[in-house]
């Protein structure tokens, strides 16, 4: 059985200036490649003002403002549908007949966009990143998966696991969807020792399979857990009840919009998600302020939104693309010892969920992390509830949160208090608890909502 300490040795070691020269390299490559072979990329970078040529350093990158988003996708993409009859996009940059798998994104609004279509190129590439980011979150050849994301067919959400094959790992898909009568069955003759879902999907597993075997969740065997998808694995106190009802390892990982091949580590608290592939991809060392859209120094604790640009890519290159997503990144090194010279990263949330209350920005997940602080007194399930449309709320912000089962009504007040307190001490946001029955805000097997929309 293999135990090499990386995937990528070679790749993965590099020191910073290596790795510099190697992304440099690779990006003046990657921006004269769109330049020649994309009208939509073309136009862009004269619209930016720049021609591939202009870009010797570093610095002349970052100062490039963000040249894509979804909805620039989205357009690009209803483009090609009408005027060449494919749906990749005028931003594709090989002839369409070279896409050998196309997967689209959930597509709940609007045209869903295929963002993880690759040429075989691009395919052997995505495998390669991804496979180092689940080897560092420590799969291993032999290694048994039972796959439980939602919709495990077309969605881009199967293409995560492509990957494992290729690392001798054995995938066991069952979608999401599926009764989780029938999962539970599947597994106790699979034997999986990986669960790879949401963090919802997980602790419906907690709760679901006593009630139908008579025994524990660990009696699954299920060792490693990688969950993504949803916050959860930062905060100790969910991260604790998870690890213990498995009696495995929680680890989470992120392959954003196909790139920004990063996991998290061996360390015994939680570090953030490790960049693994500098020379795939540029992701968290080009930070845009959320308001200005202006970069930002890039030092330990910096909060921004990312963007995405490619390396190496031939069918649907993404150069400086704003996904919409806030991370914090960490740049001093970890206590794993993992030697890459890439940043941590944690994941804040989507700037669309950012709320703000007497014009205090707050994320979903700030109130999470709060409301989680008290667990055994709370269960850690809440919605944050908006009686009006979003972002700017009226204070006080309210929150519904599922009480502990131990816990009297009469304590209620004094924990409500304690809540709203520390709410305002952390985070200068005035709230309100109103408290709910344990299980009454019910249990979903796929992304477990943050808001209840009830001025909808
Ligand atoms: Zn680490």
């Amino acid at each position: 059985m293999s135990e090499k300490r990386f995937w990528n040795e070679k790749m993965e070691t590099l020191d910073r200036e290596q790795v510099e020269r190697v992304r440099l390299k690779r990006l003046r490559k990657q921006l004269k490649y769109c330049y020649i072979h994309s009208d939509f990329y073309k136009r862009k970078f004269e619209e930016a003002g720049f021609l591939p040529g202009d870009i010797k350093t570093w610095e002349d990158f970052r100062k490039i403002p963000p040249l894509m988003d979804k909805e620039e996708e989205r357009k690009s993409q209803q483009e090609s549908i009408e005027c060449f009859g494919h749906p990749f996009g005028v931003h594709l940059c090989c002839p369409p007949e070279k896409i050998v798998m196309a997967k689209t994104t959930g597509g709940t609004t609007g045209l869903p966009t295929f963002s993880y279509s690759f040429t075989q190129h691009d395919y052997d590439r995505w495998n390669e990143g991804s496979a180092r980011g689940y080897w560092l979150a420590g799969l291993r050849p032999g290694d048994r998966v039972l796959f439980c994301f939602p919709l495990s067919g077309g969605w881009a959400g199967s293409i995560i696991k492509e990957p494992l094959q290729g690392m001798g790992v054995l995938c066991l898909d069952l979608g999401a969807e599926a009764p989780i009568e029938k999962i539970v069955e599947y597994a106790r003759i699979t034997r999986p020792n990986v669960l790879m879902s949401t963090p919802s999907f997980a602790e419906a597993l907690i709760e679901t399979y006593p009630k139908l075997t008579g025994k524990p969740a660990s009696d699954l065997g299920i060792k490693k857990l990688l969950l993504s998808g949803e916050p959860g694995v930062a905060i100790p106190s969910i991260r604790k009840r998870m690890e213990e009802a498995f009696e495995g390892r929680w680890n989470d990982y992120l392959m954003i919009n196909s790139e920004g091949f990063s996991s998290s580590c061996t360390a015994n608290e939680y570090q953030g998600l490790h960049e693994v592939a500098l020379d795939l991809s540029i992701w968290s060392d080009d930070l845009i302020d959320l308001d200005s859209k202006k970069a930002i120094e890039i030092k330990d604790g910096a909060i921004g939104e990312g963007l995405i640009t490619s390396l190496d890519r031939e069918g649907l290159p993404l150069i400086k693309y704003k996904l919409g997503d806030v991370i914090q990144v960490f740049t001093k090194s970890c206590e794993c010892g993992y030697p890459g010279p890439g940043n941590r990263i944690k994941h804040i949330g989507r700037l669309s969920d950012r709320l703000f209350v007497e014009g205090v920005g707050v994320f979903p997940i700030a109130v999470r992390d709060v409301v989680t602080f008290f667990i055994p007194r709370v269960t850690g399930a809440m919605r944050i509830v908006l009686t009006e449309a979003p972002p700017n709320i009226s204070p006080p912000l309210k929150i519904k949160v599922e009480h502990g089962s131990g816990v009297e009504q009469s304590q209620l007040p004094d924990l409500a208090r304690e809540i709203e307190e520390r709410m305002l001490q952390l985070y200068r946001v005035r709230s309100k608890v109103e408290f709910v029955p344990p299980e009454a805000l019910g249990r979903v097997t796929k992304k477990t909502p943050m808001f209840e929309e009830r001025y909808r």
